[in-house]
């Protein structure tokens, strides 16, 4: 089982850090910090790994001390899983002689898509804090006092840091699947293409039995699905499955294992098959959406506001493409 750190080298407010193996570590999004998505770090041997900077330079600040605490050195590669602000705009903290590693695609989505993000960001950010402390002040319940909170905090943070915030881009690119050899280990990153953005990258250590899916698997809250293809995702999460880890450490929420990887599956379909009703029903519209209860098994996840957004993407996909029914149904044998 992980074990927390002790306090002496685990004191972080945008992170809890976890061990995983030996020398590999899950750093966990704190509520109402600044992080707002998970890490990693992973000690080669020589080689000091981090997995995602986190969306602010000052959470990432504290990735990289922990880093240089448990491993004995400054961080010298740097993994960018995907382009979405929450997972590399803490590149920053790591400069030069760190370099950052990522997919070419990721690459060229940080320059095409992700500006188009930074911009809105920069556009928006004091409104949306405002409107969001205003909706904070209404709020007639403490359940959603604390779906507000880490809006909150994405908002804060980024008013914040964005005076200062640079996106550092990624200086050594690769396609499929790059190997990085150390003293002690090897890791495999291992790309998905299409599954939750245009190009998703998995770290693997299979000695370890340990998986860095990133944000192709989110554990005890819904997963963002706006920006993929369900059945890549689909595809994506049966072989992350197949790679039989123990441990499976998430983009949000805590480490999870296979049974989550399924639960993400059965979300993806439950909401395929909802977004297909609708379609047949002629009601594929956002204020029939809106109604749409959320499934009692995810009641309890977080980010339950993604719910009717994730129907809303797959009505619009499914609307423009055809889907293959056989094709899920073999996914985990269920
Ligand atoms: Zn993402």
């Amino acid at each position: 089982m992980p074990d927390e750190m002790s306090p002496s080298t685990s004191e972080s407010r945008h992170f809890v850090f976890e061990q995983l193996a030996d020398g590999v570590f899950a750093a966990i999004e704190r509520d109402g910090g600044w992080a707002i998505s998970n890490a990693g770090i992973v000690d080669l041997g020589g080689l000091t790994v981090v997995y995602d900077t986190s969306l602010t330079p000052r959470a990432a600040q504290d990735l990289r001390r922990f880093a240089e605490e448990v491993t004995g050195r400054a961080p010298d590669i740097v993994v960018n899983s995907h382009y979405h602000n929450d997972h590399i705009w803490g590149n920053q903290v790591f400069g030069p002689p760190a370099r950052i590693v990522s997919t070419n695609r990721t690459r060229e989505l940080v320059l095409t898509d992700g500006q188009v993000e930074l911009q809105s960001c920069v556009a928006e950010a004091s409104d949306r804090l405002i409107s969001l402390k205003e909706q904070d002040a209404a709020a007639a319940t403490q359940d959603e006092r604390n779906a507000l909170s880490l809006w909150i905090a994405y908002w804060e943070g980024l008013v914040q840091e964005l005076p200062h915030l640079t996106v550092r881009l990624p200086d050594i690119t690769f396609d499929t699947r790059l190997l990085i050899h150390g003293a002690r280990r090897s890791l495999e990153l291992i790309e998905f293409k299409a599954a939750h953005t245009g190009s998703d990258t998995a770290l693997y250590l299979r000695d370890e039995g340990v998986v860095f899916a990133s944000d192709m698997l989110f554990v005890d809250c819904h997963p963002y699905l706006g920006d993929g293809d369900p059945h890549r995702l689909l595809k994506a999460l049966q072989d992350l499955g197949a790679l039989g880890a123990a441990a499976y450490a998430p983009g949000h929420g805590p480490v999870g294992d296979l049974t989550d990887l399924r639960l993400v599956a059965a979300y993806v379909g439950d909401c395929l098959d909802a977004a297909r009703s609708l379609i047949r029903a002629g009601s594929a519209n956002a204020a029939s959406i809106r109604k749409l209860p959320i499934p009692a098994k995810y009641e309890a996840w977080q980010l339950r506001q993604f719910f009717a957004g994730n129907i809303q993407w797959l009505c619009r996909r499914l609307g423009q493409t055809w889907v293959d029914e056989a094709e899920q149904s073999t996914l985990f044998g269920s």
